[in-house]
């Protein structure tokens, strides 16, 4: 039999075996065990988080001749047929190779009368966001008078490209990325009952690896296994197969690219595909190998932040001699950006090329000319006013006016930033900032590392992170940061927190941005630094 894939081998079967989405497992259930069923489900989410998964059981579950508690038995007729994919009554669908007009048109035909047998057709469409806007249309008006017979589940990772009529037609479920404890507990689940001898640290780096995914997590604790065949799996084996041969690849393209060697570069990356590896995994595993390298250029304490044997830390150190902060930044950027762009093409190789070529040639790119600009305006206007002054009548930077005729503000006296009262969401953020801050110290220490240096203040809603340095501001604006970020305010307040970073222009000072410290009457405990 052919090789089955641990992430298919143990794909939950009931609800029970879903790991780490319990809320939404339990109102899914509640809607089948009280049959209010929606005709429109929106799954939302990283991916490897359950979607499909999810998708798939409830759309046996509700066909189901003999559900139990809200789970399919998978044993009669219904259900064999959706595990064996011949249902008539489950059709999945992926929005990236189906993403016209036509598959809708063709989805309104199929449902224009009700299923032989079983009580529905569930359409289970993957990257729901990759439809045309045509698609999209068609869909709508499906979704605005939907036969009593269909429910469609809408997957996506990419919420911000689903149209709002969409939308506001769905019932939407936030998956989140798949804590460590709860991947590691799975990963020991599996590997018991396969006989896979495993030691727990290597488990645990394999979460890490996997950044909340458990299709990630399962694929790499595969090629562990398959790499280990029957010897028991320690934390430097695991470092061994994950680590070090990427290490080395990504080592030899950085090395490429600093040479401005594009055919070297491209070459690497044809050859890393032919043995199997995938463009999307290639380009975010290169972001992570740039993210190490500036970690080795800006902290000290390196072997307690990433997750790297002490050989392969030394190579890095060595290769971070050779090229300045700002380059790494410019490639992280690149890279970040490019792995973004990714899920929306299905050319992925013509935008790794360019990418490429781009990060090769400089020259070709836009010059920033944005804090170039910037900077010269606040020369500008520096020397128009000569000596630095309050004008009479102009507001303080809390929005009080000073009244005509007061003094203005001795030289060497900052002006006061005054506290105003905070919407609820910022509260929030505040009353439990220390838990807040926990967490974050658990799930990402460099990015809490970062905003231990900033000032946390706000305008109106909007919770503003500002800080006085440019490396620990890039960090910060990471998307793996903002990511950090929002899943802690998510975990600790049950609800997102709309957040911005900011950079204080050179020689500004927080209270000349006016921003307040709305955490100046926490007390925290004394801590080194
Ligand atoms: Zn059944």
């Amino acid at each position: 039999m052919a090789y089955q894939t641990l992430y298919r081998k143990y794909r939950p079967q009931t609800f029970d075996e879903v790991k780490g989405q319990d809320a939404i497992v339990r109102v899914l259930k509640n809607q089948i065990n009280n049959n209010r069923l929606s005709h429109a489900y929106l799954f939302v989410g990283t991916r490897g988080t359950g979607k499909t998964s999810i998708a798939k059981l409830f759309a046996r579950a509700i066909n189901c001749e003999n559900p139990k508690d809200g789970s399919p038995c998978n044993e009669c007729a219904s259900c064999k047929a959706a595990l064996n994919g011949t249902s008539m009554n489950v059709i999945e669908m992926d929005a990236a190779s189906n993403n016209g007009v036509d598959h809708v048109r063709r989805i309104i035909d199929e449902i224009a009368y009700s299923p032989v047998s079983g009580k529905y057709f569930v359409y289970i469409v993957d990257e729901v966001h990759m439809f045309s806007p045509n698609a999209f249309n068609a869909l709508l008006k499906t979704l605005e008078e939907p036969p009593s017979y269909v429910i469609f589940i809408l997957a996506t990772t990419e919420i911000e490209s689903i149209p709002i009529t969409v939308l506001s037609r769905c019932q939407r479920y936030d998956f989140r990325r798949i804590d460590i404890a709860t991947m590691v507990g799975r990963m020991r689940h599996i590997t018991d009952s396969e006989g896979i001898e495993i030691d727990d640290r290597a488990l645990s780096y394999i979460a890490t690896c996997g950044e909340g995914s458990m299709r990630d997590s399962l694929s790499l604790l595969d090629r562990c296994v398959t790499f280990y065949d029957g010897k028991r799996i320690s934390y430097d084996d695991a470092l061994e197969v994950l680590g070090s041969v990427d290490t080395a690849v990504y080592a030899s393209m950085l090395g490429h690219i600093m040479n401005s060697d594009v055919t070297g570069a491209i070459n690497l990356l044809q050859e890393a595909m032919m043995r199997g590896g995938e463009l999307t995994y290639f380009v975010s595993d290169f972001v992570m190998y740039l993210r190490n390298l500036m970690l080795v250029q800006v902290t000290d304490d390196i072997e307690n932040t990433v997750n790297m044997s002490s050989d392969n830390i030394a190579i890095l150190k060595e290769a971070a001699q050779n090229i300045s902060p700002e380059t790494v930044m410019r490639y992280i950027r690149v890279f970040s950006e490019l792995s973004r762009d990714m899920n929306y093409t299905p050319q992925k190789q013509v935008l790794v090329e360019m990418a490429i070529v781009r990060v090769c040639t400089p020259d070709m790119e836009e010059p920033d000319l944005s804090s170039f600009g910037e900077r010269i305006s606040n020369l500008e206007e520096k020397v128009k006013n000569g000596i630095k002054t309050v004008p009479a009548g102009a507001p303080l930077v809390s929005g009080a006016p000073v009244s005509p005729g007061s003094p203005a503000t001795a030289p060497d006296e900052k002006p006061q930033v005054l506290m105003p009262a905070l919407p609820g969401e910022i509260q929030a953020v505040v009353d439990n900032w220390k838990v807040i801050r926990e967490q974050l110290k658990e799930t990402d220490m460099l990015l809490f590392n970062q905003i231990r240096k900033a000032r946390v203040s706000a305008e109106n809603d909007l919770l503003v992170i500002v800080f006085n340095s440019e490396i620990p501001y890039n960090i910060a604006c990471s998307d793996i940061s903002k990511d950090s970020l929002n899943e802690v305010f998510e975990k600790t307040l049950g609800s997102k927190v709309r957040f911005e970073m900011r950079l204080l222009k050179p020689e500004q000072t927080y209270s000349d941005g006016g921003y307040a410290d709305i955490l100046a009457n926490i007390n925290f405990e004394v801590e080194e630094i």
